[in-house]
């Protein structure tokens, strides 16, 4: 099955207008003629997106926001809707990183509404799912992540299902340093794959791009991407570097 292959970086809230420049302008010259076998998407804080926009606008680099409100407008001070996302050139929004999850209360039928409103208005999305080292250790992995995917996209049909790309990242392995083994990685993959499937059926899961996040770095990303059901990374320290970060486009290759 020839699925589409992503490697995302989220900045989280990282980098003011001069550095998100020189990063992205770097990354862009770097990236200039690679083959078109890997997508590769920004994902820089709200305030830089538009001058991002600008600056990939042709390119092979497209631009996602880091998280969304599930309304169009209106009185909701502080949010930022899908309509401004699509306006500011968005093509994607992550959506459930756990970061939102531990800090913000996203809950997974807050990421329902979200994914909802942000498809609703023909943007495609990031779905984080992934278990706390507790529930890891609980061997209650499955569970969580079932639930985080049943909840998460209840309600949505086939045709939505075009539009969704889902990032495993166990939050134990984000930021630390630890890495999934590539086969544990793998096997929550396939796991993630197979409740797709019975959601909505085999053609949808067999296409479905699933991402793994959580310390991927230059050196572990040719075995992460080895695996048979981890189809890109979502990479959040190593992608503040763009020397690290085109080792790992260059690595996943
Ligand atoms: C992330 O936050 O999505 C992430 C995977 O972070 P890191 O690569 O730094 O572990």
């Amino acid at each position: 099955m020839n699925r589409k292959r992503i490697i995302a970086g989220n900045w989280k809230m990282n980098k003011v207008i001069e550095e998100s420049l020189s990063l992205v302008n770097e990354l862009k010259e770097a990236v200039q003629g690679i083959n078109d076998s890997i997508e590769i998407v920004v994902s820089p804080p709200f305030t830089t997106l538009s001058v991002i926009n600008d600056i990939i606008k042709g390119s092979n680099i497209l631009l996602a926001a880091q998280d969304v409100f599930w309304e169009d407008k209106g009185a909701y001070t502080g949010e930022i809707s899908p309509v401004m996302l699509k306006d500011v050139g968005c093509k994607y929004t992550i959506i459930g990183h756990s970061e939102r999850r531990q800090y913000f209360n996203e809950t997974n039928e807050t990421v329902n509404k979200k994914i909802k409103a942000v498809l609703k208005n023909d943007l495609s999305v990031i779905v984080c799912v992934g278990e706390t080292l507790e529930e890891r250790e609980n061997e209650t992995t499955f569970s969580v992540i079932g639930t985080q995917i049943r909840d998460g996209l209840n309600g949505l049909g086939q045709k939505d299902m075009e539009q969704v790309v889902i990032a495993y990242e166990p939050v134990w392995a984000i930021g630390t340093g630890k890495t999934a083994t590539p086969s544990q990685a793998n096997e929550v993959h396939i796991f993630i794959r197979d409740t797709i499937k019975e959601m909505f059926g085999d053609e949808i899961a067999s296409s479905i791009t699933i991402q793994y996040g959580g310390s991927v770095n230059p050196s572990n990303i040719t075995e992460l991407m080895s695996e048979s059901d981890i189809d890109g990374a979502l990479v959040g320290g190593a992608s503040l570097d763009s020397g690290s970060f085109i080792q790992i486009i260059r690595g996943a290759l």
